[in-house]
């Protein structure tokens, strides 16, 4: 409903419609009333259109306001990237010391790193710590067709950093340009010439920070490929200071999970620790959605608490996507089901007490998935754990071949992990062919190595599943009725009369 303010004007309106009707009446003339009118209405647009809106950096409308306040200790992890940048910005904030020194003002910072790790909050905190106006683009907003628009976009918006941080009574704004290789691409020389304008635009802005103005700009761009980026970017004077920001590490998913999880009620006994145990890999913007999904799982229910159950299912969620109501016949059903058992299996044969769910929920493009327990986050790997991890994806495709004589569609993503894979082993010169620089390969090389490696791990993988073909038809069962089978249920199965005689007929089938 609309309140009193709202209706403001209209009454107003209103109001002096009557009274000038009223004086008329009187035979009074209205016409002093209405002028006065007239120029106060005039007045008001007037101050609003002045002080209401801005022009835009890429010449759209963008209401002016100060700095969101997002200091630093809202950004979680990234413990060595914040110290690196908080370092470069008191550069900023000790104006006296560095032109006493000499010191040549830090014109440009870029942030490195995969998408969603907080580059644009350590912008905007970044903003806040040195008081100043806060102007964010994105390199796609500069890249048109016609020549000329990039770089005036590129003026309009070093114009609007100044102009914002005088409306606001700042003396330095930032400037954050995400996906800087949008415009810091390499110049060819050649027919780019648009391109090639609105980077050197910005060069030549950047050029033209000077430390004494009495506006100081910042500049901070992002980007996820510095080795895509023109060198005269990131040359001494323009973006010289580097800062890598990755993705979180345990400690730093748990810092972010809890950041997230400040205005949501938790059921007692709900561990983030756990929680961020099971999402290696995931980005910050990750984590935000799996505390955000969790809530609504619980809100679904009418509960009003979130559930360390609510956080299992979001991070399925956020890894596989929402589940789908899609329609499969029972046989493609079964299939699905023998493919995710061939997996299980093979995580249990070579990483025992590894699967902690199968489950048959298909969940975006996935019709089926085994979630396994979490491991200690790791970033170095031996041969033998990059193998395992390829019988583990050859999987799937195996048990269909065993059960059905042939494979479907369903391995298409499991060969791309696999090769993947194959192709670290080759690059950290963990193949037959030693240490090669990749380059050196030709591409029928690469082909013959591939195959090899696939070839030899496909039958080791396929030897171990005969031995359990039995069990194939016992865990369906239970996969049919039920949906889901526990890590548990599974490895009792496995246990019972393990590598008996009558199984072990089959591996050599
Ligand atoms: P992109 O490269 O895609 O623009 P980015 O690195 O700039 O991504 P942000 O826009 O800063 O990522 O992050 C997106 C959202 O993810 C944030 O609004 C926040 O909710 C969450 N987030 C990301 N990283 C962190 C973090 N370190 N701490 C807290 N929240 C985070």
């Amino acid at each position: 409903m609309r309140n009193f303010k709202s209706y403001r004007k209209e009454i107003a309106i209103g109001f002096l419609s009557v009274l000038a009707i009223f004086l008329l009446y009187a035979g009074v003339s209205p016409m002093p009333l209405v002028a006065v009118g007239v120029l106060a209405s005039a007045a008001f647009l007037m101050t609003k259109s002045r002080g209401g809106l801005a022009v835009g950096a890429a010449g759209g409308k963008r209401p002016a306001k100060a700095p969101s306040p997002l200091s630093f200790e809202d950004i979680g992890g990234q413990e060595q990237a914040k110290k690196e940048l908080i370092e470069a910005l008191d550069f900023m904030v000790k104006r006296e010391e560095i032109r006493k020194l000499g010191i040549r003002p830090l014109k440009g910072i870029l942030l490195t790193g995969p998408p969603g790790t907080g580059k644009t909050l350590l912008a905007k905190a970044a903003a806040h710590r040195t008081k100043s106006a806060f102007v964010a683009a994105s390199g796609s907003e500069f890249v048109e067709m016609y020549v000329g628009v990039g770089a005036s976009r590129i003026r309009d918006l070093f114009k609007e950093a100044r102009n914002q941080a005088v409306k606001l009574k700042r003396g330095s704004a930032v400037i954050f340009i995400d996906e800087i290789d949008g415009i810091g691409g390499k110049r060819d020389g050649g027919q780019q010439r648009e391109y090639d304008q609105t980077l050197n635009q910005l060069l030549t802005e950047m050029d033209g920070i000077q430390g004494d103005e009495s506006v100081r700009i910042l500049l901070i761009a992002a980007t996820n490929r510095k080795e895509l980026l023109d060198p005269a970017l990131l040359r001494p004077g323009r973006f010289d200071r580097h800062i890598q920001v990755d993705l979180p590490d345990k400690k730093g998913r748990e810092h972010i999970l809890r950041l997230h999880a400040r205005n949501k009620p938790l059921e007692d006994g709900v561990s983030l620790e756990r929680v961020a145990e099971e999402t290696f890999g995931f980005s910050g913007a990750q984590l935000e959605s799996v505390m955000n999904e969790a809530a609504i799982y619980a809100m679904r229910d009418d509960r009003d608490q979130v559930s360390q159950a609510d956080l299992t299912q979001a991070i399925d969620k956020v890894m596989m996507g929402e589940r789908t109501d899609r329609e499969t016949t029972r046989e493609e059903r079964e299939r699905v089901a023998m493919h995710e058992l061939g997996h299980a299996f093979m995580a249990e044969t070579l990483r025992p007490g590894s699967v902690a769910q199968v489950s048959l929920t298909p969940r975006g493009q996935a019709l089926g998935y085994v979630r396994h327990h979490p491991r200690k986050d790791s970033y170095l790997y031996t041969k033998q754990a990059l193998e395992d991890q390829i019988m583990i994806a050859l999987g799937g495709a195996a048990a269909e071949e065993l059960i059905y004589g042939g494979r479907s569609t369903g391995s298409r993503g499991d060969f791309e992990q696999a090769t993947g894979i194959v192709r670290t082993l080759i690059e950290s010169g963990m193949s037959e062919l030693g240490i090669v620089h990749p380059e050196a390969l030709t591409q029928v090389e690469w082909a013959r190595e591939n195959a090899s490696i696939l070839d030899g791990l496909m039958d080791r993988t396929r030897q171990h599943l005969a031995v359990n073909k039995d069990k194939f038809y016992e865990m369906l069962d239970v996969l049919a009725k039920e949906e889901t089978l526990s890590g548990d249920r599974l490895r009792e199965c496995l246990a019972q009369d393990a590598g008996g005689g009558a199984s072990s007929a089959h591996a050599a089938s």
